[in-house]
This record gives C-alpha cells, sequence and structure tokens, in this order.
C-alpha cells in the first residue's frame, strides 16, 4: 500500500520531531522550512572563528532522571556526524548575580550549596531559605512520560502517584508570583536576586522547575551547541528518508470541505499532502495560513491577552582571551541602567560566557554573549523597514555602549574584541517567522502557565499543530514531545503500532 504522505511545515526541533517519527512509522513525510538551515530558533552562526549560540543553555534530558533522555536518543540528537556522542557539561554554579554594591550571589546547582550560599547573603532568611531550597529538592524529582507505550501500566501509576506528590508543592510555585515571593525575603539581594532572573509578574514555578533541575544535572549542556543539537536530529530523519524544503516558505494550508488537503507555497506552487502539520509559528499559523477561520474562543484569548516571552537583541562576542576563570552565566547590575531606543530598560548586562563549549572558538579564545530582552519589535521592524542605515547604526551604538559597559568588568576586553554580531527582534522575525520575535511562545504567568491548546483544531480534519506556541513557556523538550506525540496519535488514529 502506498504509505500516506504527511507536509509539515517548519523544520524547527518540533517540526522535525514530528517528521523524523512519522518516517519511522511508515509515513511519507516531507518538511517545508522557510529558511536555509534545520532548527529554527535552536540555532547558531559563525563570525570568523567563532561560533555565536543563540539557544541552549541548559537542555531537559541530559541524563535520564526527568525521562526526556529518551526522547533526544530516539531522535539522535547526541549522535554527531562523525560518529562520537556529545559531552554533556553540568555546571556547579547555575548563575551568578554581581551587584553595583560590591555583593556577589551565586546560584549553585546543587540545593544545599545554594542554601549556604543564600544563608551566607541573607541569614535572616533562614526559614524561607530552608523551604525554598527543600521545595527545589523535591522538584528536582519529578519525571514525565515520555514513552507511555514502553511502559507497564503499574509503573506509570507509580510514576503519576510520584508526579502527584510532586505537583501539590508546586502547585504553590505556580499560583505564586515572583514579585510576591520575593518580598517575603528581607535580604534585598536575595529579593534581587530572584527578580533578576525573571520578570517580576511571572510565575515562581518558572524559577523553582529551572533551578530545581540543576538539583539533579538534569538539564545539562550538549557540546557542539544548537544549531549541532538540530543538525544531528536533521539527519537521522533524512537517514530515513525523509525530505525538506529549505528556502521554501508556506504561504497558505489549503482546505477542502473542512480538511486540510495542502500547502500553497510562496513560490505560488500547491502540494497536496493526506495530513497536514504545522510546526511553524502559532500566530502565522493561524491568522494567515488558515485565514482566522479555525480560532477558537480560547485560541483567540490567548493571542489577544496572554504576555508573552520576550524578543532580544542578542550581541555576540568573540573574544581573544581565555575566560575560564569566569562564570558560564554572569549579571551584572549597572550602576544607572542602560536605556535603549526601543524604550527598554536593562538595570543588568546578562553575559554567557560560554568557555564550557571548545568548539566555539579556538583554544584560549572565548565565544560570548550579551542577551537584552525586549517586548518591542515592532520598533525594530519598523526602523528595518524605513531606515535600513539608521538600524544598522542603532545597532552599533548599542554594540559600542555595552563594549563599554564590559570594559568595566573586564578591563582591556575591547582591544581582545576580535567580532561582533548584533541580531535584533527584526532578525528573530526574520529568520524564524515567530510572532513579535518571542523567543518561547507564551509567558508563564499564574494564569497562563497551566494553560494547554488543543493540537488540533476543531471544524478542521488532517490537521494538527504543535510546538513553542501551543504550549506556554515553550521550550525544547516540549517541541521534542510534541513531535513525538503527534506521530503518535497519527498512528493511532490509522491503526497502526507506533514505533520509536
Ligand atoms: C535566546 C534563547 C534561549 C533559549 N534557551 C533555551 C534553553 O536553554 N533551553 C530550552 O529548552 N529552550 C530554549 N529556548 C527556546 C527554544 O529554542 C524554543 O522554544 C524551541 O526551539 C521552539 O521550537 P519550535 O520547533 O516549536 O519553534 P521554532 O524554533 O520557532 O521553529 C519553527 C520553524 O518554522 C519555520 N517557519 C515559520 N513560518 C514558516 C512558514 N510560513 N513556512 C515555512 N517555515 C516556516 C521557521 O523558520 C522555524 O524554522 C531558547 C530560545 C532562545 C531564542
Amino acid at each position: 500500500m502506498k504509505p500516506k504522505n504527511v507536509l509539515i511545515i517548519g523544520a524547527g526541533i518540533a517540526g522535525l520531531s514530528a517528521a523524523s517519527y512519522l518516517q519511522r512509522n511508515g509515513y511519507a513525510t516531507e518538511i517545508f522550512e522557510a529558511h536555509s538551515v534545520p532548527g529554527g530558533l535552536c540555532t547558531a552562526w559563525k563570525r570568523g572563528e567563532y561560533t555565536f549560540d543563540y539557544c541552549i543553555h541548559w537542555l531537559i534530558g541530559t541524563n535520564p532522571e526527568t525521562g526526556f533522555d529518551v526522547l533526544w536518543k530516539e531522535l539522535g540528537a547526541f549522535q554527531n556526524e562523525d560518529g562520537s556522542q556529545s559531552q554533556i557539561r553540568t555546571f556547579d554554579e547555575f548563575t551568578r548575580m554581581e551587584f553595583s554594591d560590591g555583593e556577589t550571589v551565586r546560584m549553585y546547582a546543587n540545593a544545599d550549596r545554594l542554601k549556604e550560599e543564600l544563608l551566607r547573603v541573607g541569614p535572616d532568611d533562614r526559614k524561607e531559605i530552608e523551604q525554598f531550597t527543600e521545595d527545589l529538592k523535591t522538584l528536582s524529582h519529578f519525571r514525565l512520560i515520555v514513552d507511555p507505550e514502553k511502559r507497564s501500566l503499574s509503573n506509570r501509576l507509580s510514576t503519576s502517584l510520584r508526579n502527584l506528590s510532586i505537583f501539590l508543592r508546586y502547585l504553590r510555585h505556580l499560583k505564586t508570583p515572583i514579585q510576591e515571593y520575593a518580598r517575603k525575603f528581607k535580604s534585598q539581594a536575595i529579593r534581587k536576586t530572584l527578580l533578576g532572573m525573571t520578570p517580576p509578574d511571572w510565575s515562581l514555578a518558572t524559577l523553582t522547575m529551572g533551578l530545581g533541575l540543576q538539583h539533579t544535572q538534569s538539564a545539562g549542556y550538549p557540546v557542539g551547541g544548537s544549531l549541532n543539537f538540530a543538525r544531528n536530529i536533521e539527519r537521522k530523519y533524512l537517514s530515513l528518508g525523509g525530505k525538506i524544503h529549505y528556502r521554501n516558505p508556506v504561504e497558505k494550508i489549503l482546505v477542502k470541505d473542512n480538511q486540510a488537503v495542502g500547502l500553497q507555497l510562496e513560490s505560488g506552487e500547491k502540494v497536496m499532502g493526506e495530513e497536514i502539520i504545522s510546526a511553524a509559528d502559532g500566530h502565522t499559523t493561524l491568522y494567515k495560513m488558515l485565514e482566522g477561520k479555525f480560532l477558537t474562543k480560547t485560541l483567540q484569548n490567548a493571542y489577544t491577552h496572554f504576555p508573552l516571552f520576550p524578543s532580544s537583541i542578542f550581541l555576540g562576542f568573540g573574544i581573544a582571551r581565555d575566560m575560564k576563570d569566569q562564570p558560564k552565566m554572569l549579571a551584572i547590575e549597572l550602576d544607572s541602567p542602560l536605556e535603549l531606543p526601543d524604550k527598554s530598560v536593562h538595570p543588568y548586562l546578562a553575559i554567557t560566557i560560554r568557555h564550557y563549549d571548545p568548539t566555539f572558538a579556538p583554544a584560549g579564545k572565548t565565544s560570548a554573549s550579551v542577551l537584552l530582552n525586549t517586548w518591542n519589535e515592532e520598533f525594530w521592524r519598523d526602523l528595518a523597514g524605513k531606515n535600513r542605515h539608521a538600524y544598522e547604526e542603532i545597532k552599533k551604538e548599542i554594540g559600542n555602549r555595552v563594549i563599554a559597559l564590559l570594559e568595566k568588568r573586564f578591563p582591556g576586553i575591547r582591544s581582545d574584541i576580535e567580532e561582533m554580531d548584533i541580531s535584533t527582534p527584526y532578525t528573530v522575525q526574520r529568520y524564524t517567522h515567530n510572532w513579535r520575535g518571542s523567543y518561547e511562545g507564551f509567558g508563564l504567568t499564574p494564569k497562563t502557565i497551566m494553560a494547554r491548546f488543543p493540537k488540533t483544531l476543531p471544524g478542521l480534519s488532517h490537521f494538527s499543530m504543535i510546538g513553542q506556541w501551543t504550549t506556554p513557556g515553550g521550550g525544547l523538550p516540549p517541541a521534542g514531545l510534541d513531535g513525538r506525540n503527534v506521530a503518535s496519535r497519527i498512528c493511532r488514529q490509522d491503526g497502526r503500532p507506533f514505533v520509536t
């Protein structure tokens, strides 16, 4: 029998994952991708001898503790082109905050060590600190069932029961905005640390889940970085017989009698398929490709009222300096906040120093980046559209201002900077099409954090929607898992066993 053909929009991690699982289950899959490389937001690029990595800081599932290791193994995410396995790096110190009054707070991965550090900084906050670090330990044991079809009923039940007891603790975190929680601490440095790591109205859970995973070293870093990770998944998919059409943006999803039947490409070409999966930006999918015809009240409400993850101005620096003595992530409180022309205000300079990945710079040199979050994508889009020269000049000016700030913390660094590259929210839009340049979809306030959107739309058959816009908070694990789950559902509908 001729295999059913499935058309997938987007070669981000969600699209690659769906395609990979469907292809190995006997479907004939094709991906249509607007960009020329796989990965979507999970990307990196080269400037001279340096690689600037945009995405992976920590990846859930780098050890078996969370269950996500299964997913990455099945997708071949750590299987490099030369046959080697990606080395996984874990860190004792997750991030460091340096305040303008000279105080430093080291956010250690290990909860007991973190407790000691926080007690040093805020001895009067013992009760809260002990509760906080105990909660991190509890949360660190949350385990997702990624592969239900491989597990016995009793295993699934016992995991679910364990998760339920963890969830009850987590519920308190879910419901509490971080600014409300920070007020419980007398120590100004601890309060500033909490607020410096997460937007004030977001749920405490966004911080504690991430830190909890650090306690068990379950969210490490795969050497080779984001693009290598995406390329590994792409290579496995292609080896299974899959096809990717790069530089092929999709304009419309073709619908006939309430059934998705194909794609119209920007080139004008029409491609017909029996199942359509959009793993592209949610807003474009719903409002443009489907012309707003299949919106539900829930979706309308989310796309109108939910806060978004920010977009960013990313400054990549290639530095002719060994920086291994520095923390991997550092937030420096500035003497006065950095105000940008898009009206975003930055009290901290957040630097990632990627000395932990030798593939990013020659020996003795370092690739580093500064990420300045902004919710004002419109400013950058307008400016780039109306006055490209002014857009480039503003980027240069921001670069110079950031270098001057780096110079204060790392004297002499200006003359060591060999490469600099700046991307803006306009760049994010141009290369990934993400709505308002958001880098993880919907934001995570107590109101939105538990929202889940159905992966299908009422009134439209043979269509699915996956990826970061269908799970608030986004991230690589939900993207990868969505691909697995949609493939498993399609197999079930077609009466096929799901193989992995
Ligand atoms: C700065 C930064 C740091 C991050 N850090 C982490 C981290 O440490 N850990 C973590 O887990 N996650 C992290 N993330 C989040 C993670 O990268 C994303 O949530 C995830 O990659 C989203 O994957 P996706 O497949 O859902 O969407 P995307 O990556 O957006 O992929 C969508 C794909 O669809 C394509 N597309 C869109 N429209 C069309 C069209 N019309 N036609 C054809 N193709 C189209 C796009 O080009 C893109 O390739 C980070 C993201 C950023 C930007």
